[in-house]
């Protein structure tokens, strides 16, 4: 890297200013003393090689002249403290992504593709104590930020996953269980209709023992399939355990559930599920239950679901049945 590069040979120089000068230009952090106006008195190696303009040519000219993408204003704004008070002033660019627009070297993987900048501004005083000049260092903060939105957008990813059943897609049981609960003490509230729908797979171990395992997953899959297609968006839909699932209904009181219900096991009916050449026919029975306050706890609401769908199962399967 140039910076790099010029501080073996330059460190060496005889003058005092000189060496000076030549520690500014090592320094992989950007050094830019302005005055009051905001004229330019420094303009190290790290400033040039980021922005191609030259210290001999800004030297003696404003800043906003050079630099059109720097709020003016607020620049004017952040430093008056450093002229009138003589403290330093941070901005980390989590607040601002940068002060210098300048590139990255980096891929370009991320949301932009402009160096992450800390700013820190720090007055320079004169011997009277007067601050007139004041000193911005940029600091390249891209990897850290890089490196950030990276563990952000693993951890949203390992989120999802966590919350997801690998077969189907649909909410695993504990997530869907933890949404029911969040559900059941909102309904308290509001007192809006809200049904859970809770359905099985008819004579699956046939489906198993006929076609094997694998073909028992494809129908599994295809009921999940199925089943998003037959809900809204706003329904909770998870996979409660082997060839079991449950659609939790918001606004949705018995006689709509049952619609829903009705809607799925048709569908479920009608689909054959191709699997290595064969088709393969399934039915599915499936329980209700809205809610109502004698249920004081969300096992006690489920629990009435699963009861409608074991008369389901008694009475015959491919039905819906609603609890009492
Ligand atoms: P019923 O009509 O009474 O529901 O009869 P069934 O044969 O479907 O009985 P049950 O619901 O008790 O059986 C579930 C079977 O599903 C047992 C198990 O071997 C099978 N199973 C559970 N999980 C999976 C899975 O992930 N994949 C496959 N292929 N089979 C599974
Ligand atoms: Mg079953
Ligand atoms: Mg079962």
């Amino acid at each position: 890297m140039a910076a790099t590069a010029s501080s073996s040979s330059a460190l060496t120089s005889s003058s005092a200013h000189n060496w000076q000068d030549a520690l500014l230009d090592s320094i992989e952090v950007g050094i830019v003393v302005v005055d009051a106006d905001f004229t330019v008195h420094q303009f190290n190696q790290f400033m040039e090689n980021h922005s191609s303009v030259s210290a001999s040519e800004i030297k003696g000219k404003s800043l906003f002249a050079y630099f059109k993408e720097i709020d003016r204003k607020w620049l004017i704004n952040k430093c008056q403290p450093v002229f009138s008070m003589n403290t330093p002033v941070f901005v980390i660019w989590e607040q601002r992504q940068y002060l210098f627009k300048f590139g990255t070297s980096r891929p370009i993987t991320s949301s932009s593709d402009h160096m992450y900048q800390n700013i820190t501004i720090l007055p320079i005083a004169s011997a009277n104590g007067q601050v007139d000049r004041i000193c911005i260092l940029v600091y390249d903060m891209t990897d850290q930020a890089m490196s950030k939105e990276r563990v952000e957008k693993l951890n949203e990813e390992l989120k999802v996953i966590s919350r997801v059943d690998g077969l189907t897609g649909l909410f695993n049981r504990r997530y869907w269980q933890e949404r029911f609960e969040r559900e059941f003490k909102l309904t308290y509230r509001n007192k809006k209709p809200i049904s859970v729908l809770m359905l099985d797979i008819d004579h699956f171990k046939k489906v198993n023992d006929t076609h094997g395992h694998q073909a028992g997953d494809r129908v599994i899959q295809s009921l999940a399939m199925l089943i998003r297609k037959a809900t809204r968006e706003t329904d909770i839909s998870g996979r409660y355990g082997g060839e079991e699932f449950v659609v939790l209904l918001p606004d949705t009181n018995t006689e709509t559930a049952r619609v829903v219900g009705e809607r799925i096991r048709l569908v479920a009916e009608r689909y054959a599920v191709k699997h290595e050449h064969i088709e393969i026919n399934f039915t599915i029975s499936a329980g209700i239950a809205e809610f109502n306050s004698s249920y004081t706890r969300p096992l006690m609401w489920l629990e009435a679901a699963d009861q409608a769908l074991y008369k389901a199962k008694e009475s015959g399967r491919n039905k819906v049945v609603l609890a009492e």
